[in-house]
């Protein structure tokens, strides 16, 4: 039988970060979601703004999971880094997707949804469409407190309730290998000044940094959830500016 051809993660605008994870920035707020591909299941990091974000994802990954390193055609468990419009508003539509935050994320996600709604408008998503994907979020499955060992099959991920910092409810996601990849969420970013809003904690902050590294390794590849990928002297010296923030 002819094997299927993998799709070409470039072609479809993804950059590979490890032979089993990968991530794309997308257009608008330069998000970044992730794909960690096992032989048995698929893990996507953060799921866009709305719920048609959210769609296109859902049929992309689809695209790059055909031909790929195992039988998993589609993404089965989703991971989501904190509770801001731009990454979780896409997440209802992974419906069969075992969802995964950090502990107490459950709350600003369905008590929260007002909220979550006025800052996606506030920041140009169509008030419809913000409504909608309000509506329509969920309590994760599953809320990690510590960390949480995923077996995707050939490949373990653990998920880390590393916040609080630029959250109450910061998770990040480690896919080890060579290179280790780290997902890090908002706990990083590259493209400008750590977003330090109402909800963040900044005194803590810096320690979020710490676990991050101590997650990864002097090694790894840091996913920030803006902007271009880092190394771990990126995250020392950002844990500096993170330490003059009051
Ligand atoms: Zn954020």
């Amino acid at each position: 039988m002819r094997r299927t051809e993998e799709t070409d993660w470039a072609a479809e605008g993804w950059e590979r970060l490890a032979p089993r994870a990968g991530r794309r920035r997308l257009p608008g707020w330069d998000c970044t979601v992730g794909l960690v591909v096992g032989d048995r299941a698929a893990l996507l990091v953060d799921a866009g703004s709305t719920l048609r974000e959210g769609a296109e994802l859902r049929e992309q990954t689809r695209r790059l999971l055909r031909g790929g390193p195992g039988r998993v055609r589609e993404v089965t468990h989703v991971a989501l880094t904190h509770a801001h419009f731009d990454h979780v508003m896409g997440a209802s539509v992974f419906g069969t997707a075992r969802v995964y935050g950090a502990a107490g994320i459950g709350a600003v996600l369905t008590a929260g949804r007002e909220e979550l709604r006025a800052d996606a408008v506030r920041h140009g998503v169509a008030p419809d469409d913000a409504a909608r994907a309000a509506e329509a979020l969920a309590s994760p499955g599953v809320e990690v407190t510590g960390s949480l060992s995923l077996d995707l099959g050939g490949l373990v991920a653990v998920l880390a309730d590393v916040g609080p910092g630029h959250t109450r409810n910061d998770l990040a996601v480690l896919v080890p290998g060579e290179p280790a990849v780290v997902f890090c969420g908002d706990l990083v970013e590259e493209s400008g000044e750590p977003q330090a809003g109402p909800d963040a904690e900044a005194l803590r902050w810096p320690f979020a940094v710490d676990r991050l590294l101590g997650l990864g390794g002097a090694g790894a590849v840091y996913v920030p959830g803006h902007g271009a990928v880092v190394d771990a002297g990126f995250l020392r010296e950002q844990r500096v500016v993170l330490g003059r923030l009051r």
